[in-house]
């Protein structure tokens, strides 16, 4: 039985026997007024708050019925009970209000502090969401210096490309990763190469352009590598499922390429350096450098297997007026057309070099000064009748040579450059357009 309904048929039970007993014999009222104060303790007891109300009314209606059959002086004790209990019940209702409204005061300040509680656990939900993104994009950004880094780190081609890859597959698991060098007959590098971009294709089911491909991949992706402006390969990420690559993969890869194209092009530069150190770039010569080192490389060589060399030095006559005359760049394009003829008088084992501004040497192994002379004087000739045009004129160049040999005038490498430079100086005393050996 439900606690109110036992409450009610309980307090109702005990009402109407004691109305029962004050109503059949009015002089027990005073003594059972006492018993009416315990129905309500009892109620108050079990948090009623109207139901003793009331059964009050009904007590002073059931006690005002049997008290009016008495005369006596019990009336005014009857009344004074009465009166007690109302007071009674009122003050209880008084006490069980305050409790109430505390405790409806606590109820409220416990809401809000529930609410206030899952608000600032959504807070924290929201931080450390936003912690955790923090830290994978940290930790994305790592990835990318480490790799960046990597890409950066070689000094070689091939192992640019090696890096490349691996970074890119171990990003793209589910794919294929590759460079190639060049488009070939994949019309999905053909489409790259024509639009000069990445191209993607998410599934070749779906593009009739792309069905060639479908026994090799189904989706893919290629971008062309670029350095110094010039077409170095294909990154070709591909895939036998559609839908492996998207917007934001084709994003990473470009920017993957990127790098790999910039440490490549770093990689040129630097081979040019190198390069440059050992030839003259205005004449493509040998420079003086590698000159010096050649030159003493020889000597040992002939040394050794006791042969002549011979060097053969030359300087153009009369330059600075050519400059003067016709501007520096009609200058070099002078040294070009007389580089290019000494180079023509070099042998596979003769070694020609850029000395300084507008002298040349040449070194020849195995030739004595007799024939080195013989050499020279072909190439004097040679050079003066090698017509220029300046400005639309024509005009033409000599030269002055000086020759030295090993082992005739010199053995080591300071010494026969000496000789020939004396030579030469000798040569324009001389009258210049001439040899001197
Ligand atoms: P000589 O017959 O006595 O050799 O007279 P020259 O005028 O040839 O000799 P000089 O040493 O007085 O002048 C050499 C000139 O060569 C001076 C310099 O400006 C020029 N020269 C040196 N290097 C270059 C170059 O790379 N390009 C150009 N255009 N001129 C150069
Ligand atoms: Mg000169
Ligand atoms: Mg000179």
């Amino acid at each position: 039985m439900p606690s109110r309904a036992l409450t009610l048929t309980l307090a109702g039970l005990f009402f109407l026997i004691l109305a029962a007993i004050s109503i059949a014999d009015p002089r027990w009222i005073p003594i059972l007024f006492p018993l009416y104060g315990f129905i309500f303790l009892w109620m108050g007891l079990r948090q009623e708050r109207e139901l003793p109300f009331v059964f009050l009314f009904l007590v002073s209606v059931s006690t005002l019925l049997s008290a009016s059959r008495l005369k006596s002086p019990w009336n005014h004790q009857i009344f004074f009970e009465l009166g007690a209990l109302w007071f009674f019940q009122f003050s209880w209702g008084v006490y069980q209000n305050s409790i109430l409204g505390s405790r409806r005061d606590r109820e409220v300040r416990v809401n809000a502090l529930n609410l206030k509680i899952s608000e600032e656990k959504k807070d924290l939900e929201y931080y450390q969401n936003y912690r955790e993104k923090a830290l994978s994009q940290i930790q994305s950004a790592q990835n990318l210096t480490a790799s960046a880094k990597s890409l950066a780190n070689t000094l070689s081609a091939a192992e640019v490309h090696d890096r490349l890859i691996s970074i890119l597959s171990s990003r793209f698991p589910a794919a294929q990763v590759e460079i190639v060098a060049s488009p070939g007959q994949d019309p999905l590098l053909n489409f790259a190469q024509a639009r000069n971009g990445p191209t993607l294709i998410r599934d070749a089911w779906a593009d009739k352009r792309f069905h060639d491909l479908l026994s090799l991949y189904r989706s893919g992706l290629a971008i062309p590598i670029k350095v110094m402006r010039q077409s170095a390969g294909f990154l070709k990420i591909t895939s036998k499922d559609p839908d492996v690559l998207g917007t934001e993969e084709v994003k990473a890869a470009e920017l993957f390429v990127a790098m790999a194209a910039m440490s490549l092009e770093n990689i040129r530069f630097y081979e040019q350096v190198q390069a440059q150190s050992v030839r003259d770039p205005l004449t493509q010569l040998y420079s003086h450098r590698a000159f010096q080192t050649q030159l003493q490389e020889e000597l040992l060589r002939s040394g050794r297997s006791q042969t002549p060399l011979s060097l053969i030095m030359m300087d153009i006559d009369h330059f600075k007026s050519y400059n003067d005359r016709y501007g520096h760049p009609a200058g070099d394009a002078l040294l070009k057309t007389v580089s290019a003829i000494l180079n023509s008088f070099a042998r596979p084992v003769d070694y020609a070099a850029r000395y300084g501004g507008e002298e040349f040497c040449l070194i020849l192994p195995n030739f004595a000064r007799a024939e080195a002379v013989e050499i020279a004087d072909r190439l004097r000739l040679r050079v003066s009748s090698q017509p220029f045009f300046f400005q639309g004129e024509k005009s033409s160049v000599t030269i002055s040579i000086g020759v030295a040999s090993f082992p005739q005038d010199a053995t080591t490498a300071s010494q026969i450059i000496r000789v020939a430079d004396e030579r030469l100086y000798q040569a324009k005393h001389g009258g210049r357009n001439q040899v001197v050996g």
